[in-house]
């Protein structure tokens, strides 16, 4: 242990309106006061009324990268945690803040999470924007095909550094978000406490207000994570958070080989598990993701077995299904072994897979040559801390990308 832990602050940053009132109230700090600071540092991003000694700072963006598409700008912007770069990783884990990138000289370079703001049209014309956050820096679950896995985990997030990522896209991009998914780096359910506070603040309606029904978390399936989400959606005003499963492969050997955490928990779990999730949401549509990789998953026969694990959550007693099959084009990560799929398999695919009676879409392709699109996040200076050179000598081209 350190000799001395400095102080968590209280923070204004990913806590309700209700949990910044009692700290205010806790230090003599009126509830007046407290909801006008609140109010102004989320609904006018003024952060001058943030009493002292409250955490209220926003990690500056670092890097930003734009791509146009058809419906408006895709953006992916850097946001830097550390405050001070450079600083002795032994002063750093002092004070509570986990490993960050090493230089050669044992000291910490940086300690970057990525977002991207995604513009969509929607179903009435209307412009929208959906707002796709990371929880963690890195992730702990290596899946073969994702970017981000490749960095290892370097550590979670804090509900405010989630909750800065909003702030950063709604007061520095300008930018007024319409949707929030947990699509970006990391694993939402390795990190469920701050995850699930974060959102508490995200739908706080003195703060940014976005609709419970408009946030989803996508998850790799832990099970245990995804067992504690049927029990949160069951408390006042969490019914309507949107869940995705990424599915990703038809059975249990191209899943185990895809991703590790399916030798934790098989693919007749998550089943058992989703449709425990079904029976407290009622109807509410849940997305189950799919990452069509050539030669791995994209067969006629992958099509049908993935239809009979679907079967649960289609259509039953007339009644319109509930789960939604979402093929996302597999988009190649940084020495991927394999190329993105042909436009036409993704087109068979989806046919075939409604043709069984899936519901599908396919998720189409925004930010791939900024590597902002699914599973393209991970910077390249992070993944340079295996490398043994002087800084600058990493593989070059931190180029960065989202799929809708
Ligand atoms: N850990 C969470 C959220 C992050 S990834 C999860 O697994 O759901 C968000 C989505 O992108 C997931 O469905 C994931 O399977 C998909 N994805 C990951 N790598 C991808 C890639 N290289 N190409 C396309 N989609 C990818």
């Amino acid at each position: 242990m350190p000799p001395s832990t400095p102080p968590i602050l209280p923070s204004i940053l990913g806590v309700t309106h209700h949990q910044f009132v009692a700290a205010c109230a806790e230090r003599g700090i009126g509830s007046g006061r407290a909801m006008a600071a609140y109010r102004a540092f989320y609904l006018e991003g003024d952060a001058s009324g943030v009493p002292e000694g409250f955490e209220g700072w926003i990690p500056p963006i670092v890097r930003r990268l734009e791509e146009e598409v058809s419906e408006g700008t895709t953006i992916k912007f850097c946001q830097r945690l550390d405050r001070q770069t450079g600083t002795p990783l032994s002063n750093r884990a002092a004070d509570g803040v986990a490993l960050g990138v090493l230089n050669n000289d044992g000291r910490v370079r940086h300690l970057d999470i990525e977002s991207v703001i995604i513009p969509m049209i929607g179903r009435t014309g209307r412009k929208t924007h959906t707002l796709c956050v990371s929880s963690q820096v890195g992730c702990a679950m290596g899946c073969g095909f994702c970017e981000t896995a490749q960095m290892g985990l370097i550590r979670s997030l804090t509900p405010a550094e989630i909750a800065a990522q909003w702030w950063a896209a709604r007061w520095i991009e300008g930018v007024e978000i319409d949707n929030i998914v947990f699509m970006g780096m990391g694993e939402p359910l390795d990190n469920t406490d701050a995850v699930l506070q974060a959102i508490g603040c995200l739908t706080d309606h003195h703060g940014p207000r976005v609709a419970m029904s408009c946030v989803t978390i996508s998850t790799v399936g832990r099970v245990d994570g995804l067992r504690r989400l049927s029990e949160q959606i069951q408390t006042p005003g969490w019914k309507r958070l949107g869940i995705a499963l990424s599915v990703n492969a038809p059975n249990d050997s191209v899943r185990d080989r895809l991703m590790p955490v399916n030798r934790r928990w098989d693919m007749g779990e998550l089943q058992s598990v989703m449709q425990r999730i079904v029976e407290v949401r009622g109807a509410r549509k849940i997305l189950f993701e799919y990452v069509l990789i050539p030669g791995v998953n994209d067969s006629m026969d992958h099509a049908g077995q993935l239809a009979d694990w679907m079967a649960p959550f289609g259509k039953r007693d007339g009644k319109a299904p509930v789960g939604l099959l979402n093929v996302i084009p597999y988009n190649p990560r940084r020495d991927s072994p394999w190329p993105a799929p042909d436009e036409n398999d993704v087109a068979a695919f989806v046919a075939r897979m409604n043709e069984l009676g899936v519901y599908t879409k396919r998720r189409r392709t925004k930010g791939r040559t900024a590597m902002a699109a699914c599973g393209q996040l991970g910077t390249a200076e992070i993944r340079g801390r295996r490398f043994i050179g002087s800084p600058g000598t990493e593989p070059a081209g931190a180029k960065n990308g989202s799929d809708d």
